[in-house]
């Protein structure tokens, strides 16, 4: 029998300290009807709990780890970086060497700017925009997720869609009114919104294969539409790949979809397990930013070396193959639970692009976030239950998206087929 003895004592403590016990709300288990379980450390693909517990990770800290956990030249690196300091709060030549980097990948980014999270990324592109076009309107999609700033946090994905929450509570109506939202993959709705209010829109933001309403990728023709319109009446085209980047697609999702923003955000994998974020796009665009413009942008921390060389070691290991093979043990996996599902009449639909998957407890199709809610949550909560308890560990919410590593193998992939497969049998 699995024990959580230890994190159940651990999260009475928390409780008393924190806020649900926890630094960011869906680590608080809330809607999965457990405690929290409190990691102890993670090496490759495996989580070990303060309980002895060891788990096979799809959430790798909810995206960044595409090597895995501790990955030796990850960590090699950043022993013999943390021996010269800290933070210098002045330039480094590590920044340098990031930004090159990145290019490789994303070449639509001109220019970049690196901050410490992935909410800073996207308020500043958003700000950038605004400063831009001399226009106040943003758009953004239902369900989609941005990170917590003020303009962003309007029927977002993520922890909102798992309490339940359209506008937080402290976000001024006057702020929320200046973002538009219109359904996701809805080529309809946003094109009529632009006949009516294209010259104010300052920028459009889309997660162009979204991962916080769960896993729905977009569709080419809504993507190309949004690049059309944002063209046509001058605003500011905002991929977020902060999820997306360096998982769907090794360069992203507008080298999947062949499709070139503006601007892009990018987070969590860049920094390789730290705290990164960055945003960058056309050099007409970026050179607004302060000195060189006025649109303001800041951070004690940006480009921290510490953070900039785990972002380094990082992306300097990932090629084609890995991507390849990674992208083949999720083909594998998804189309043997879709047959396991199936073979017990569970309603399932289940889909990956790159290093990232997810699925649904219906039978789709799910296109956007009103189709998510067609899925039944509690089934959700019970198989979720049982599949920690086996030693499969997934987000705690039917709205996040699973990911794998370079380091999981085909035996952890014969695991969780079994582990599901038991579950839709035994799951009521
Ligand atoms: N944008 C997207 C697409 C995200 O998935 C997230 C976080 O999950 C963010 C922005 C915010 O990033 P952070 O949590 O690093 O602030």
């Amino acid at each position: 029998m699995t024990s959580f003895e230890n994190s159940i004592a651990a999260y009475k403590e928390a409780v008393k300290l924190m806020p649900g016990g926890v630094n960011s709300p869906v680590r608080a288990y809330k809607n999965v009807d457990m405690d929290p379980i409190f990691i102890e450390r993670g090496k490759n693909q495996n989580l070990y709990d303060i309980d002895g517990n060891s788990y096979i990770d799809y959430v790798l800290s909810w995206g960044p780890l595409i090597l895995g956990h501790a990955d030796d030249t990850v960590i090699a690196a950043l022993k013999d970086t943390i021996d010269k300091g800290t933070s210098f709060g002045a330039p480094t030549l590590l920044e340098t060497k990031i930004a090159k980097l990145v290019q490789k990948f994303v070449p639509s980014m001109e220019m970049m700017r690196m901050v410490s999270s992935g909410t800073e990324a996207t308020m500043s592109a958003v700000r950038l925009a605004r400063g831009y076009t001399k226009r106040d309107k943003i758009v953004k999609f239902i369900g989609c997720y941005h990170g917590h700033s003020d303009s962003l946090l309007v029927d977002a994905g993520s922890g909102m869609a798992t309490f339940d929450i359209n506008t937080s509570p402290g976000v001024p109506k006057n702020v929320a009114l200046e973002t538009y939202t219109v359904p996701y993959n809805d080529e309809a709705a946003i094109t009529d919104l632009f006949k009516r209010h294209g010259d104010e829109i300052a920028g459009v933001i889309v997660e162009p294969v979204a991962g916080n309403m769960g896993f729905v990728p977009g569709h080419e023709s809504f993507l190309k539409t949004l690049r059309k319109l944002t063209e046509d009446y001058g605003s500011v085209l905002i991929f977020d790949e902060v999820m997306s980047g360096f998982r769907c697609d090794m360069k992203g999702a507008q080298h999947l979809y062949g499709i070139t923003p503006d601007l892009t955000t990018l987070g969590k994998v860049i920094g390789g397990g730290l705290p990164v974020g960055t945003f960058g796009g056309k050099r007409e665009i970026m050179k607004n930013i302060t000195p060189d413009g006025k649109v303001y942008h800041a951070g004690t921390l940006s480009g921290n070396p510490l953070a900039m060389m785990a972002g380094i070691k990082t992306l300097e290991q990932l090629n084609e193959e890995k991507y390849a093979d990674m992208s083949a043990k999720l083909d594998r996996l998804c189309t043997a639970l879709k047959a396991a599902a199936d073979k017990n009449g569970v309603p399932f639909t289940i889909r990956h692009r790159g290093t990232m998957w997810g699925y649904f407890f219906n039978n789709g199709p799910v296109e956007n976030f009103d189709d998510v809610q067609k899925s039944d949550k509690e089934y959700f909560t019970r198989f979720f239950q049982y599949v920690i308890k086996r030693g499969i560990y997934l987000a705690p919410s039917p709205y996040e998206t699973s990911f794998i590593s370079t380091k999981h193998t085909d035996a952890d992939i014969d695991k969780t087929i079994e582990v599901f497969s038991d579950a839709f049998a035994n799951v009521q």
